[in-house]
């Protein structure tokens, strides 16, 4: 699944080709994702000037001169192909800029979304109006998460995966950044010390610019790769390594289930 990480190397590469462009041509191929295209979608970015590109959360957004944005999410399965030689059957929306460029929303399971937002309206949208601070914008400190966080009794892996706590954190990062400021996944979230949040938040926000720095390494040479801007390798610490040794005591990295999802952890060196 697509996470922040991917979202912004996702939109920094689509930059490359649309900041600035004009729309020559707006395509849908099928009649939506998850839900259904805008049914204005179309009419409204033919002929519209792209004038810039940002993320919320893991959320990808075209702002145009028509006032109104397009927010896309990749789901679980989402891609944009840049310059397909030839279309598929899971391309299901195609921008083509008045200098010839085609980028293609591909993504063979239909779980993302494309909406126009008008732009005043951006901050109160729905999927929007609750998220929390950005994990690398200046609203993440540990006086955020201590107040965000407060007495709860939930467990802080749980609390970091919750996108009004911190937005567009995965499980990926969650279990990374816990690892490496030495928390306990399972600990509750109100009774982590304010000087191990004080930990955690650089991590958190380290955890993440290493994966960006990452994609956009990746990106250099994304022409290659028949144009799909998708996933990055990365040497992980703790996430999918069960039974792995620890990267710190050799110990094995131990899984278990929070929230019906996995968390790796090192039993040793996070208390
Ligand atoms: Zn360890």
């Amino acid at each position: 699944m697509p996470e922040l990480p991917e979202v912004e190397t996702t939109v920094r590469g689509l930059a490359r080709y649309l900041d600035g462009a004009r729309l020559a041509r707006v395509e849908t191929r099928r009649a939506g994702l998850r839900r259904p295209f805008p049914v204005d979608l179309v009419q409204t970015l033919t002929g519209a000037t792209v004038t810039g590109l940002g993320r919320r959360a893991k959320y990808g957004l075209i702002h145009t001169d028509r006032g109104q944005t397009m927010v896309f999410h990749l789901g679980m399965s989402g891609r944009w192909r840049i310059e397909p030689d030839e279309l598929g059957k899971h391309d299901h929306l195609v921008l083509e800029t008045d200098s010839g460029h085609v980028l293609a929303l591909c993504d063979p399971r239909r779980f993302g979304s494309v909406d126009l937002v008008a732009e005043p309206q951006l901050a109160q949208w729905p999927a929007f109006a609750a998220l929390g601070p950005e994990p690398l914008e200046d609203g993440l400190t540990p006086a955020h998460l201590k107040t965000a966080l407060g007495a709860r009794s939930a467990a802080i892996k749980l609390m970091l995966l919750d996108q009004r706590i911190v937005a567009g954190l995965g499980n990926i990062y969650v279990c990374e950044a816990l690892f490496r400021a030495g928390i306990d996944p399972r600990k509750a979230a109100g009774k982590v010390s304010t000087a191990a949040l004080a930990r955690l938040v650089p991590q958190i926000k380290a955890v993440i610019a290493e994966a960006i720095e990452a994609g956009g390494s990746s990106l250099r040479d994304f022409a290659q790769v028949d144009g799909e801007l998708g996933y990055f390798s990365k040497q992980f610490d703790v996430y999918d390594r069960h039974g792995q040794p620890c990267t710190r005591c050799g110990a094995p990295v131990q899984r278990l289930a929070q929230g019906g999802r996995s968390t790796w952890h090192c039993a040793g060196c996070q208390k």
